[in-house]
């Protein structure tokens, strides 16, 4: 947590921002409010709260650990009731180091008063006192009337334009959108950074042909020195809230605004690059919370069931759905939810993440209510009917009694709902999708939908499976037109390999472009004397073969022996792993120095740790960088074996993709030769007490968290098992051969544990071997 600034804290005190307010003190309760409000806010003991809550007067409107909302309807008008509580010594601590949080949140309230930003008026402020100590603390404010939070009004404003008042809803939604961007603006003119900067923060108020925006959630309101990272990092937040509501257009429109607005020169295309990313961060740091488990998620496993359900509904329910689910009685479900059966394996688990995964990207599928899941096969209880047919079932079927017009829409639904699932890196199969009676198109069932993030990739890139199950042509164009949308984008052709050397020319201009524009903002807040150098791939010369694509500012021959390396490389890893053919191309970028291969990478992926090289797979493109460096062979072989394993898996778990990298980098004319020391390394460590845990490692999803020691133990896993006997070769194959198509089969330590029971030990023993084996000894290092 950044350490707050003094004159937040300053400003964060009754003096400061309590003008016009007086204090009361009720017993333990020390309340600022205005004198005609005394009356009917408190008693006694303090708040009136209990006597609401037992009225009706107060109902909960989000109820937490650390805080609860309530809507308070009283004579005087409705209000709002933020209680901060207290969970746990650290976040009491937090309170009384600091001005308690409903102290800060007023200071906010006051601060955006003063700089012409509309909130909701600050009515009472109250703290519980302990001594000189704070305990829970209270903010109220008055009800803005007719307004609803910014991502619905813009989800509705979009539903609204398709029917008659297209034109006004339009309007509006221009105006709302120039407002936000004005909005924005002006919080940074004033120093003003929002943490939690989301579209749900913010009120629209709307007349029909006026509307008012407020801000509200104070709280998260510091001040600081507005750096155009942080202005982009709220941009980033605001994108990642408004990105299944806003289109590109909304996008453009709301930049424009804000720059002119803010009086600043901000490329809109790095600018948007910028909050893409953003997006993905975020959105993916989302989903691996809802995987761990949060407050939403109730965990309801049981003897041989795994089982989760919406917090929301109750354990209680939860767990009597389940129990009668399991027993296969049919369960009192609420009327609308239905529920599905799904094979044994991890269906039902991936129908659930990937469900609430795309709900939160705003894509059209069934929410998810719960899944449950034993060892012949698991459920999904989901809301919303069935829909009547998938998008396959229904192509065929389209001909009979539907008219041509609804036919093309649907068609047209079909290929924009592909865009935006590709767009936010996921890949759908023809049958994932499906058409309701109304011909609505949703995601039907997510879990046969792929995900691929930045750092593990997937090798579909495009609509083309989708498209060649549509057999008459001007179907297929209706959906590849939808899918293109306005912006010119060529669909990615896997079958004419030279047109990927060809496009990356322009491509390569771009880039230059949006880095020089980075380096250009950049530079005033850099330190002067650097002169402003711009990072751009290199782009000279390029040589292919197979799969590969070297792409270098200096010549490289064909037949240079390292080209011919990594040729021999791709069939030692393709035969040894039984793997399919690799099909999507390995773009290798080769920096001719560190210095700007160093220089790219800052630019392009701020932050990164420092490594010699990096592979990033993203649906576009499966690219390894690094430079020319002493160990370039190494690197490239360790590079190169992500590519082609990434080319030809639907997913390679985090610690396996290491594993077989650092297996693949050692040269020599058969593959397992000795990485370096690690056999040397991994006996001390035994020695030391270390202990070898492939469930641990099985865990690891960011490669942040691999430490030095889990490459050496992945290294030391693949060498075992593919080299220990044939039974434990036989089950890394068939997990392998299994990766192909499922992102998560059965794990590989269940694997082993049923043919080798006692695997742990003979891995100890097995790894002590290797180092007193003295094998080809090759150089080596790691990645860290
Ligand atoms: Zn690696």
């Amino acid at each position: 947590m950044r350490p707050p600034r003094p004159a937040d804290d300053e400003n964060a005190s009754p003096s400061r921002f309590g003008a016009g307010l007086t204090r009361h003190q009720r017993r333990r309760q020390e309340w600022r409010l205005r004198d005609e409000h005394s009356e009917e806010l408190l008693d006694d003991c303090g708040l009136r709260l209990a006597d609401w809550l037992a009225n009706g007067a107060a109902t909960v409107v989000k109820q937490g650990a650390h805080r609860a909302v309530y809507r308070l309807a009283l004579p005087s008008g409705n209000y709002y009731l933020k209680q901060y509580r207290l969970a746990g010594p650290r976040a009491w601590l937090q309170n009384n180091l600091r001005p308690c949080r409903s102290y800060r949140e007023a200071a906010g309230i006051t601060r955006l008063s003063t700089v012409g930003i509309q909130t909701a008026e600050l009515v009472a402020v109250g703290r519980e006192t302990h001594g000189p100590f704070s305990g829970e603390s209270f903010v109220l404010t008055r009800e803005l009337p007719h307004t609803r939070p910014l991502d619905e009004f813009l989800r509705n404003a979009a539903e609204a334009s398709l029917l008659e008042e297209r034109g006004d809803q339009a309007s509006l939604r221009r105006r709302v959108i120039e407002q936000l961007a004005s909005l924005t603006a002006s919080l940074h003119r004033h120093g003003l950074f929002h943490a939690d900067f989301h579209a749900g923060n913010v009120l629209v108020q709307s007349d029909g042909d006026g509307a008012r925006l407020f801000l509200i959630d104070l709280l998260p309101l510091r001040t600081e020195a507005m750096t155009p990272q942080r202005r982009w990092s709220m941009l980033g937040m605001l994108a990642t809230s408004l990105s299944p509501h806003a289109s590109r257009a909304d996008r453009r429109r709301f930049l424009d605004a804000y720059s002119k607005s803010l009086g600043v020169h901000d490329d809109p295309r790095t600018v948007e690059a910028f909050c893409a990313a953003e997006v993905v961060r975020r959105q993916s740091r989302a989903d691996r919370k809802w995987r761990r488990g949060n407050r939403h998620v109730a965990i309801l496993d049981a003897d041989g069931i795994a089982c989760r359900g919406l917090a929301e509904i109750g354990r209680e329910t939860l767990v009597a759905w389940r129990n009668s689910i399991a027993r296969g009685e049919a369960a009192s479900l609420p009327k609308t939810a239905t529920l599905r059966r799904l094979p044994a394996g991890n269906a039902a688990r991936e129908a659930w993440e990937n469900g609430h995964a795309l709900l939160r990207r705003g894509m059209p599928v069934a929410r998810p209510l719960m899944f449950l899941e034993k060892r012949n096969g698991g459920i999904i209880v989901r809301d919303g009917a069935m829909p009547c047919a998938t998008f396959p079932e229904w192509l065929r079927h389209a001909s009979d009694g539907v008219c041509r017009e609804d036919h093309v829409e649907t068609l047209a639904a079909v290929g924009r709902l592909l865009r935006r699932l590709d767009d936010a890196g996921f890949t759908a199969p023809p049958d994932a999708i499906a058409v309701s009676t109304g011909g609505g198109v949703i995601v039907d069932r997510p879990e046969q939908v792929v995900r691929r993030t930045i750092w593990r990739p997937r090798r579909e890139g495009s609509p083309q499976r989708m498209l060649s199950t549509i057999s008459n042509i001007a179907d297929r164009t209706t959906v590849e037109t939808a899918y293109r949308g306005t912006t010119a984008r060529p669909a990615e052709s896997t079958t004419e390999p030279q047109s990927v050397v060809r496009r990356r020319v322009p491509f390569q201009r771009a880039a230059a472009a949006v880095l020089l524009a980075i380096t250009t903002l950049f530079a005033g807040c850099r330190s002067i004397e650097k002169p402003t150098t711009v990072a751009a791939l290199p782009a000279k010369h390029s040589v292919r073969a197979s799969q590969l694509v070297l792409i270098s500012d200096f010549k490289l021959a064909k037949d240079d022996p390292l080209v011919d390396d990594l040729i021999d490389l791709r069939e030692q890893v393709v035969s040894t792993l039984q793997l399919p053919e690799p099909r999507q191309d390995v773009v290798v970028y080769m920096f001719s120095n560190e210095d700007a291969y160093r220089r790219y990478l800052e630019m392009v992926h701020p932050g990164l740790p420092s490594r010699r090289a990096y592979f990033v797979g993203t649906k576009k493109e499966l690219a390894v960088y690094t430079y020319w460096g002493d160990r370039i062979q190494e690197d490239l072989r360790h590079e190169y074996t992500h590519g082609i394993l990434h080319s030809s898996l639907a997913a390679v778990p985090l610690w396996l993709d290491e594993g077989l990298a650092e297996y693949f980098e050692v040269a020599g004319p058969r593959p397992g030769g000795m990485n370096g020391d690690y056999p040397h390394q991994l006996a001390v460590a035994v020695a030391n007490g270390w202990r070898p845990d492939i469930d641990r490692l099985e865990q690891v999803e960011e490669f942040s968290q691999l430490r030095r020691i889990d490459y050496q133990e992945s290294w030391a896993w693949v060498h075992y098992l593919l080299h220990a006997s044939p039974d434990t070769r036989q089950e890394l194959l068939a997990y392998v051969s299994d990766l192909r198509d499922s992102t998560r089969p059965q794990s590989l330590s269940d694997r082993i544990a049923t043919v080798e029971p006692s695997y742990p030990a003979r891995f100890l023993g097995y790894v002590a071997t290797l180092n007193s084996s003295g094998g080809a000894v090759i150089r080596a290092a790691s990645e860290l």
